[in-house]
């Protein structure tokens, strides 16, 4: 496999480290951007905003020479739809996340955004058009309001505070000593899990991107905060595409497209009813285990 850059966890500790040691998040953004372009093919691409249709081709991969990781997958994602990943503990679903964001590059097969071969297009210009809310998405130690605007740089106060109502974060934010001048601990210590995950919401509402993807949160979650995650999250995947690491059963109910992974094959896909009727292993899965809520 051709690996550029690392992967998300060790991006983000790569980011931190970097945040703790130098003032200015413009200053970190460019030098972030200035390594992931050294990567980027000759004659590639800067696209400006994408509609978010997304195609795998033919796509396989493996992290090691001679593995299967990811054994010829393809579908296809309008723009503005939901797809949600599902299946076993590595049956692939990150990895299928680390190949759209061209954490790695497929060993086979192509994908396309937009119509356009992903590997034409620059790390830095596909990225701006995605955005992030994983379990642990990154905090930093600065302050809510800057932690949200690290969604984009250029965003005004107001926009902010905005972004924080749609994402339901702003009455908790408000309860706060310091409300957005509060700065968050390390990592985020001081708010529980679920307010981290509505701030990483507020985060993504603020960046705008056509792209969004969810790894949704296994730890169990107050169920008033779950509601309001929940809420938040419908908000923010309107109008556009989004792939989600699904645990929950309403959400993947709920996805337009449903992927069945399996040892690295994608071995079903359709809607849930569809997906029902066909008395497959994403049938057997969901009466064995995603009833009990175990994934
Ligand atoms: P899932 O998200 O469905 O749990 P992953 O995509 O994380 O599955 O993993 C698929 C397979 O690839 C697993 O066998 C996993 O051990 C392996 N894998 C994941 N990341 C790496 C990596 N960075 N290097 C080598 N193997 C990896």
């Amino acid at each position: 496999a051709r690996q550029f850059t690392r992967p998300l966890n060790d991006l983000a500790n790569q980011f931190n480290t970097l945040l703790s040691a130098i003032a200015g998040a413009e200053r970190v953004f460019d030098i972030l951007d200035e390594e992931l372009e050294t990567w980027d093919e000759i004659n590639s691409t800067v696209v400006q905003k994408v509609h978010g249709e997304v195609e795998f081709r033919n796509v396989s991969f493996s992290y090691e020479k001679g593995g299967n990781t990811i054994d010829n997958v393809s579908f296809h994602v309008d723009s503005g739809t939901s797809v949600a990943l599902v299946g076993p503990t590595g049956a692939g679903k990150t990895t299928i996340i680390n190949l759209l964001s061209r954490f790695y590059d497929p060993d086979g097969g192509m994908i396309f955004i937009d119509g356009i071969d992903s590997v034409k297009i620059t790390r830095g210009s596909l990225r701006k058009n995605m955005a992030f809310v994983l379990q642990d998405s990154y905090l930093f130690q600065v302050s809510i309001m800057e932690n949200i605007r690290y969604g984009r740089l250029n965003a005004t106060d107001e926009e902010i505070i905005e972004a924080a109502k749609l994402a339901n974060a702003h009455s908790f934010i408000m309860k706060l000593p310091n409300k957005y001048d509060t700065i968050l601990k390390q990592d985020g210590n001081g708010i529980s899990q679920g307010q981290k995950q509505l701030l990483s919401i507020a985060r993504a509402i603020i960046a705008n991107p056509a792209i969004l993807i969810l790894d949704e949160a296994t730890s169990s979650i107050d169920t008033v905060t779950e509601v309001k995650i929940q809420e938040a999250l419908q908000r923010l995947m309107n109008g556009r595409t989004s792939f989600i690491v699904a645990h929950r059963l309403n959400t993947i109910q709920q996805a337009d497209q449903i992927l069945v992974l399996d040892e690295g094959k994608m071995i079903e896909k359709g809607t849930h009813e569809s997906l029902l009727q066909q008395k497959g292993y994403y049938h057997t899965l969901f009466n064995s285990q995603l009833k009990k809520k175990v994934m």
